[in-house]
């Protein structure tokens, strides 16, 4: 196996002090995969205050990331590295971390404590022999995630080790072993107790693996989806009859999964996820037509997906940012396009969603409208739409207040006080500026600002 000569390197400051030191964790699963290393864990029997010592000695940094659970940043020429002395944990009461860690002497004692059998093999360095007391190179042939020991055991101790075998799941394409998926459901009350943090840390793991939708089926499945997200589990069975074949869930499923397919953002993903999670709760039934006419309806689910999707992010702890973004897409993907729009149609929808918005905008349009059938889908109005949006931005029309002609301190000028009514008035000049450009020159929204002050001011 070809090992980096820098991790050789700095392998080589532990050995010669006489101490063991192993790759461990995810970079090994890796390696055994013939798939590129991100990042080195290593893990060995040093104390923290050994490894700072002989470390430091060589001409190495090392800093205290994880000094509670023994594990230090080994900075090491150009290289850098997480160094955990080999542990023990017990005494799990939580369900969200150990009572004790404690020290332990033999690597295998420290491999007994991890999640899965594909995460708790240690290569030895420099020699590069393999330890694997729990058969996890096999598990990996077979792409089986297994926990180590037994299942139910090993959720209850953690719970957010569920989420992690699904998101693995996910991520690898890898399937849970029976024993181990049956586990999760009663787990569930361990996992409740797990912070939002940590649990959006895996779903975000999700979201960005090749096809999300497999780690979604999976929560599902297991009743995780119902636990952490019961918005979009109530999407399942909500038929859209009359506009596509597929209910609200699995349409959102294939939308995500086409988002990622074309590498979209992150936000564009989770817009993709959200976008209609407000169905349900919108949801009414439209017998005008008559009889078997009758269809179902979702009038203004956007708006409602926008504020559950808001809900959700603020109960993950999203950044607010993330949230603002996200949310706004959601709240915008609903535009119907066809050659009867006008240009102050154009111009409105562009001042609608923002310039900086357009291009994700489009994405997730396009990932909705896979989402319909879930092949070869049509895009040409979207094509045209986003034709005359380009020709309207080549003309440079104004789209915002800052485009305007005149500032606040214009009004002012002519007497209207800043406030509320300055607001309004420059709201309304922006209305009259969509509608027709040719009025955006300093005279003529003076001369109309000044109108609209004497007859409403
Ligand atoms: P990734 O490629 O996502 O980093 P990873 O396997 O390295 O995958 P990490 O979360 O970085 O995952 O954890 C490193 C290792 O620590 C895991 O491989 C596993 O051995 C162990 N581990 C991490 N979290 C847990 C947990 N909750 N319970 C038990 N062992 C864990
Ligand atoms: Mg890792």
């Amino acid at each position: 196996m070809a090992i980096d000569p820098a991790l050789k390197e700095i392998s080589s400051i532990f050995t010669s002090n006489g101490k063991e030191i192993y790759l461990v964790g995810g970079a090994v699963r890796d390696m055994l995969q013939k798939k590129k290393i991100h990042d080195w864990d290593l893990a060995t029997n040093a104390l923290p205050d050994e490894v700072t010592i002989i470390v430091k000695r060589a001409g190495g940094k090392v800093i205290p990331t994880g000094i509670k659970h023994g594990t230090v940043t080994v900075l090491y020429k150009k290289a850098s590295c997480e160094v955990t002395t080999f542990r023990t944990e017990s005494d799990y009461t939580d369900g969200r971390r150990p009572d004790k860690v404690e020290y332990a002497g033999k690597i295998e004692e420290d491999l007994s404590r991890r999640d899965f059998t594909m995460n708790a093999i240690a290569l030895r360095l420099p020699d590069c022999k393999i330890i694997d007391p729990f058969g996890g190179a096999k598990d990996i042939k077979a792409k089986t995630i297994r926990c180590v020991g037994n299942a139910a055991e090993r959720f209850n101790e953690d719970g957010l080790r569920p989420m992690r075998a699904v998101r693995f799941a996910s991520q690898l394409g890898f399937k849970i072993e029976k024993n181990t998926l049956d586990a999760i459901h009663g787990a569930l009350h361990i996992s409740i107790k797990v912070s939002w943090e940590r649990v959006r840390d895996e779903f975000d793991k999700i979201l960005n693996s090749a096809k999300p939708s497999q780690g979604f089926r999976l929560m599902e499945k297991t009743g995780l989806l119902e636990l952490f997200l019961p918005e979009l589990s109530f999407c399942r069975g909500i038929d859209q009859k009359g506009y596509h074949e597929y209910d609200v869930l699995d349409h959102s499923l294939l939308a995500c999964d086409y988002a990622a397919a074309n590498n979209f953002s992150h936000e564009v993903r989770l817009a993709a996820l959200f976008h209609d999670i407000g169905k349900p709760s919108v949801r009414e039934l439209d017998a005008s037509g008559g009889g078997a006419q009758a269809v179902w309806t979702f009038y203004r689910h956007e708006e409602v997906s926008a504020d559950i999707c808001r809900k959700i992010m603020n109960r993950f702890r999203y950044p607010n940012a993330v949230i603002d973004k996200t949310c706004h897409l959601v709240k915008e993907h609903m535009f119907q396009y066809t050659d009867k729009w006008s240009d102050a149609a154009v111009r409105r929808f562009i001042a609608r969603v923002g310039e900086d918005y357009l291009d994700d905008i489009y994405r997730l349009r396009r990932a909705d409208i896979f989402g319909f059938s879930g092949k070869n889908p049509d895009y040409r109005s979207l094509k045209q739409l986003v034709e005359r949006v380009n020709k309207v931005i080549e003309a440079g029309s104004a789209f915002t207040v800052k485009d305007l002609a005149v500032t606040g301190k214009d009004l002012m000028t002519i007497g209207i006080p800043s406030g509320k009514i300055m607001g309004k008035i420059l709201k309304e000049l922006m209305e009259t500026v969509l509608d027709d450009p040719e009025q955006n020159t300093r005279d003529r929204l003076l001369e109309i600002a000044g109108k609209i002050f004497k007859e409403r001011g």
